[in-house]
């Protein structure tokens, strides 16, 4: 009994001197974990093959669990201490600045992580950095809107496009980041004024993104605002699409509003020198190529070698100085705003 009791004791401490084994040490000591455990709100398909990649070059295998960021979050949080997930990754910064507000994860200290992701695209505290960029758009019918005609995000908001625009729903945390940008950038009072007016000009708020486009190729309305991805997987299946993007905000504005997937290190991680160096290696440029191109998304560095979709829609000046942190700091201000201007 004595004997039974001393051993758990002495299992506790080691667990508990573990897990709160600084994450400032440098990926360079040995990691000796086996197995590391993400919680991914990314789709399985999105991260299987890459997470095989580093099981073949590092011998340490992956395991994951996917859902959405919220439910993630609350798993994280009930589990606890006995949590056995190391890695939390999410598809926009609202989501990670959420994990973040809910002392989930761990502030790193990474050479590396530094210097692979830029300022903007990682949180100000070191808790949670960019692996992938995703652009938040223009897009439009060919055959009803001429270039010309497009400008900005908030000249959508002008009376020339009333009944013309098509939405997604402002629960969706992307629009919520998209609109905590514009409250960044233009200051409350003016963003106020262009999402009603969007509201104004708005046919019909659709559930996700791929609806927006389908009801702009349909005609239903003349523009929106996607991320690009969608655009391009809807495009793969039918290139007839009378459907093209815009790049908004590129002349003396701050540029085309980007957003992240992302990961962080769990505060109750038992393997965080591991989990660091597997983050570390995922900022990667090799890593940085396969994470972006497999979903149409952008690399963290744009001179590493894109996808040939987004390759052939262009380039565009990227806003970069939008520390995504106000994503997550702006957030109930975005979505006050959106509640006031009557934005579903
Ligand atoms: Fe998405």
């Amino acid at each position: 009994m004595m004997r039974s009791m001393l051993l758990l004791c002495f299992l506790f401490l080691h667990i508990k001197a573990t897990a709160t084994a600084t994450p400032t040490a440098t990926a360079t000591a040995t990691a000796t974990a086996k197995e590391l455990v993400v919680y991914t709100s990314r789709k399985e398909h999105l991260i299987k093959d890459i997470f095989q990649q580093y099981t073949q070059e590092t011998g340490v295998s992956i395991k994951y669990k996917t859902g959405s960021s919220a439910a993630l979050i609350q798993t994280i949080k009930l589990e606890g201490q006995n949590s056995p997930a190391d890695i939390f990754m999410a598809v926009d910064a609202g989501s990670l600045w959420h994990a973040t507000n809910e002392n989930l994860l761990e502030k790193v200290n990474s050479g590396v992580l530094k210097i692979n992701v830029p300022n903007h695209l990682r949180d100000t505290q070191g808790t949670w950095y960019g692996l992938s960029i995703r652009a938040r758009t223009i897009v439009y019918n060919t055959k009803k809107v001429k270039e010309s005609e497009l400008s900005t995000y908030e000249n959508l908001a002008h009376k020339n496009w009333k009944n013309r625009l098509c939405l997604r729903t402002s629960k969706k945390v992307y629009n919520q980041s998209l609109v905590a940008m514009l409250i960044y950038e233009l200051g409350l009072v003016k963003a106020k004024e262009v999402v009603a007016g969007w509201v104004d000009n708005t046919v019909e708020i659709f559930s996700n993104d791929t609806a927006v486009l389908k009801a702009i190729a349909s005609g239903q309305c003349d523009v929106g605002i996607v991320n690009t991805y969608y655009y391009g997987r809807l495009l793969k299946k039918d290139a007839k699409l009378p459907l093209k993007l815009f790049w908004p905000n590129q002349k003396d504005s701050y540029g085309v509003h980007i957003n992240i997937s992302g990961a962080g290190l769990l505060k109750n991680s038992k393997f965080k020198i591991a989990g660091l160096k597997f983050l570390e290696w995922l900022s990667s440029k090799k890593a940085q190529a396969s994470f972006a191109q497999i979903n149409m998304e952008y690399p963290l560095d744009f001179t590493v070698a894109q996808s040939d979709e987004t390759a052939r829609w262009g380039k565009f000046k990227a806003n970069t100085h939008f520390n995504l942190t106000h994503a997550g700091k702006l957030q109930k201000e975005a979505i006050k705003l959106m509640q006031e201007v009557k934005y579903k």
